[in-house]
């Protein structure tokens, strides 16, 4: 006979009848009867989905370098983290103020190589450029600007050097050791930092080098490196040299060429100089208006200026084409002068092996009355002046070194990665990066235009912005899923290089010039984008995280499951947001809608769905159930 069952009262279920039994009101409910840990040791945790791991709430990024990068990374944080009040950001900058390149670079003529309307970031456009290539100056100022208006002094310390970093794998974090200076340039302090996660801001054209000339630093007039040239030196009725035919030498020469009495130059190697688009000054007021027909304007250029890949492949009808313009233009700007245009006209590389730069003005200075062209090394400098190729002594009264940078990528301080190795001698012989982003063995350590990054290709500001959001998504995960530390893994690397390696063959990169992509010379490693920057911007939207080693905060990488609820559920959120959906067959939604206005305003109103079910004696105070309206 089947037993009695008691139907006064409900039956216990699992429920154990000798505890209280606590309700889910403003958190998940913890019931001490619960197993909570397994028989490997593994524990569950009392957090929810999206709460970040209890033991580690707090989470610190540290940004190295206040340029273009560090601006994009602070405006992109702050909104990104702006409701995570536990991830806290920093960046330092070794110079007394914000905008790296454009702080530092404030030569004759020194501008954008593309065109404003490309150079600003794509969130923050400019409509009063007042040039179509704005100067250095200028572009500075748009820099500080936002600084400013969005209020991120707050996060930046000036004048702070990162003179060391390494990880720290019993802590999980990055030591950084950091060294303050005065503005007499006298070291204030000495500390160290730790972080959660590293970026590198550092810039690839900022570690400027004197030229290897005999005699350099026994000239007695005026000596510049452009990128230390003194705001505003003038240069009116002076005998100048300017050595260096790269973007600054060829910039520099075009400006300076009214003013100089006397110029003198080098072109040592062919190169081939491009024309620069015009500037209407009408536009403005239009575009200042509609910001829509700016929005217009600004896609025109951009368009035209992702295109110009195309031109960068080898034997493609593009490249002829580029190559015939580029001809003509310096034919004609050369006139008669022979001896130059057989120097100067590329014969074995394409348009392209270097990054154009618009040489408006160049060409006509070089062939200028002032000027004297030297298509022979330098001999030497000398207390007065310079040494031609003979041995001739020139006198001049200043000397630009328009010689560019050290480009070898390598970290300028010691950055020790998970295997206790230096980054800088990793890289002595060549920089290799996964992706250009990230480096095996270098954990939460992210860099912006590192090694292989599209640097060779358009405006580098959008592609900040790309790596900022890349970046926030990884830190984000980072967040959610408890993670401790990830890196790329060696194989993903190997993989991309290799791919790279074969691929830029077929590009003008790897021809016979020169150029900073090559580390300044012919044959140095080509380490750029193998590829168009608008496949680059695909491939980074978001992060391939099959290519990284990663380790969890739990010893089980499910850990950050927590107690099975998601904060969703008790942060007041939309809890049925799936049902936000389009809905199909559309046609059939539309004729029930016009008959039924009510089933439209319920799809997307939780509140009143919420009322709904109230009615239905469904809420409050249905047991476990409860719309959350803060947390415990
Ligand atoms: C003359 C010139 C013209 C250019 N023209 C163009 C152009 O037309 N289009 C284009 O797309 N790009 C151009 N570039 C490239 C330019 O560098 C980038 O467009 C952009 O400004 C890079 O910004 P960034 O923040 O990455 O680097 P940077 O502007 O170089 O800033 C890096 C910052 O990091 C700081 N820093 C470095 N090391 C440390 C350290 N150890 N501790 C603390 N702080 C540190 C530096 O002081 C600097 O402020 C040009 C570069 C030069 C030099």
């Amino acid at each position: 006979m089947a037993p009695r069952i008691d139907l006064s009262s409900p039956p216990p279920g699992s429920n154990n009848p000798n505890i209280d039994h606590p309700a889910s009101i403003h958190r998940p409910m913890f019931c001490p009867e619960w197993p909570t840990t397994s028989s490997s040791g593994y524990k569950i945790s009392e957090h929810m989905v999206n709460e970040p791991f209890p033991e580690r709430k707090s989470f610190k990024i540290i940004m190295l370098g206040a340029g273009a990068a560090g601006i994009d990374f602070l405006h992109h944080a702050r909104l990104a983290f702006k409701d995570d009040p536990d991830v806290e950001f920093v960046v330092f900058e070794k110079n007394q103020d914000v905008g790296g390149t454009w702080l530092e670079n404030r030569y004759p003529g020194c501008a954008c190589d593309v065109p404003s309307a490309s150079y600003q970031f794509p969130w923050y456009p400019n409509p009063d450029w007042t040039m179509y290539y704005s100067p250095s100056k200028e572009i500075w100022e748009y820099f500080r600007r936002i600084v400013d208006k969005e209020g991120l002094m707050k996060y930046i310390k000036l004048r702070t050097t990162v003179a060391h970093a390494a990880w720290q794998e019993t802590k999980s974090k990055w030591v950084l050791h950091l060294v303050e200076r005065n503005d007499k340039d006298e070291v204030v302090k000495k500390w160290d930092e730790e972080c959660d996660v590293f970026l590198s801001g550092a810039g690839i054209l900022n570690a400027w080098k004197w030229p290897d000339i005999p005699g350099l630093h026994s000239f007695k007039g005026r000596i510049f490196h452009t990128a230390r040239y003194e705001e505003g030196f003038d240069l009116k009725g002076k005998r100048v040299a300017v050595i260096g035919s790269g973007s600054s030498g060829v910039q520099t020469v075009a400006a300076i060429y009214n003013d100089v009495s006397r110029l003198f130059t080098w072109v040592r190697t062919p190169t081939w100089i491009t024309a620069g688009f015009g500037q209407n000054e009408e536009q403005k007021a239009t575009w200042r208006a509609h910001p829509e027909k700016y929005r217009k304007y600004r896609k025109m250029i951009e368009d035209e200026l992702n295109g110009r890949f195309r031109f960068v492949l080898r034997n493609s009808k593009e490249s002829d084409e580029a190559k015939l313009f580029a001809f003509n233009e310096m034919r004609s700007k050369l006139g008669d002068n022979t001896r130059l245009k057989s120097k100067i006209i590329p014969q074995t590389f394409n348009v392209g092996c270097r990054r154009p730069t618009p040489g408006n003005g160049y060409l006509e200075a070089l062939v200028g009355p002032k000027t004297t062209c030297y298509t022979e090394d330098i001999g030497g400098i000398t207390p007065h002046g310079f040494l031609t190729a003979d041995g001739t002594e020139v006198e001049v009264d200043v000397i630009i070194c328009a010689t560019g940078f050290d480009t070898t990528f390598r970290p300028r301080f010691p950055i020790i990665g998970l295997d206790g190795k230096n980054l800088a001698d990793r890289w002595a012989d060549r920089a290799e990066s996964y992706i250009s982003l990230s480096v095996p063995q270098v954990p939460n350590y992210f860099m912006y235009s590192g090694p292989y990054s599209p640097l060779a290709q358009g405006s580098i500001l959008p592609l900040l912005t790309l790596f900022s959001n890349h970046f926030i998504q990884i830190i984000k995960k980072m967040r959610k899923e408890h993670i401790r530390r990830l890196s790329p893994k060696e194989s993903a690397m190997r993989d991309f290089v290799e791919h790279a390696s074969l691929y830029l063959q077929r590009t003008a990169w790897a021809d016979d010039c020169s150029s900073w992509f090559k580390q300044g010379k012919k044959d140095g490693n080509l380490i750029i984008w193998p590829g168009s920057r608008l496949a680059f911007f695909d491939l980074i939207k978001e992060p391939k995280y099959e290519d990284y080693e990663i380790e969890y905060w739990s010893k089980n990488r499910w850990g950050y499951l927590g107690n099975g609820f998601s904060t969703v559920e008790f942060n007041g959120c939309d809890i049925s947001h799936y049902l936000n959906c389009e809905l199909f067959p559309k046609e059939l939604f539309l004729q029930e809608a016009e008959s039924d206005d009510s089933a439209l305003e319920i799809s997307g109103d939780i509140s009143k769905a919420s009322g709904e079910l109230e009615s239905l004696g469904l809420l409050p105070d249905t047991p476990g159930y409860q719309v959350a309206s803060g947390a415990n």
